[in-house]
């Protein structure tokens, strides 16, 4: 895998996968939102557990769930860009149409959040020749993850999630998605890798801005 990403980041471009610090940090990251089935009890459980994460939000997806995304930006979480409408066909349209979806969404989520978001997050992951030199022309780096947890994929079992949760080191970065339905079981997942993480001394917090750490 350390391989494989180091051969990756050459062709593609360096990403953000973690950020080591001398603090023992995690940093939660939830795509896709906002939305109204999942994410206000995602928020809850944060607040619950007074906890900050990071969201990547579909700039389309705002203006409907305002009132969620003003809880997200007041209750202090972090807000990145995650393009205009998550359309992936855009990768194959090229260079210009690729990054006014990338501006675009950056100059709507930063209209509403009144200063510039934390970064972006290329949607299905995708880096590509053509992010690499965008993302090298506004000096920034795509921010990635280094776990994905319980996401519109891979559906854990609890047994799973937990083998999946001894891996986590300090400084990683989880993906996982407030996008479920029907997301009981997800919320109850997510609770117990809280719960494990606090337990585990680690605290978890956002992410600073890319510009910061590029
Ligand atoms: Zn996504």
């Amino acid at each position: 895998m350390f391989i494989l990403n180091i051969l990756s980041d050459k062709i593609l471009g360096e990403c953000i996968r973690e950020i080591k610090s001398s603090q023992k940090s995690i940093y939660l990251t939830f795509d896709d939102g906002p939305n109204q089935f999942c994410t206000p009890q995602v928020l809850d459980l944060l607040k619950k557990y007074n906890i900050h994460a990071s969201f990547f939000l579909i700039a389309e997806n705002i203006l409907p769930n305002i009132e969620i995304f003003n809880r997200i930006k007041n209750e202090g979480h972090a807000i990145g860009n995650h393009s205009l409408d998550h359309n992936t066909l855009t990768y194959f349209k090229g260079e210009i149409a690729l990054e006014h979806w990338i501006d675009c969404g950056e100059k709507i989520i930063a209209s509403y959040l009144g200063h510039p978001s934390i970064g972006f997050r290329p949607p299905a992951g995708v880096r590509t020749p053509p992010l690499k030199k965008i993302m090298n022309k506004i000096n920034s780096k795509p921010i990635m993850w280094k776990h994905r947890f319980y996401d519109t994929y891979i559906i854990f079992t609890d047994s799973a999630w937990k083998k999946k949760i001894q891996k986590i080191k300090d400084g990683d970065i989880v993906l996982l998605h407030d996008t479920h339905k029907t997301p009981e079981k997800f919320l109850a997942s997510l609770e117990n890798l809280i719960k494990y993480l606090i337990k585990n001394k680690y605290q978890i917090i956002k992410l600073p801005a890319t510009k910061i750490f590029t």
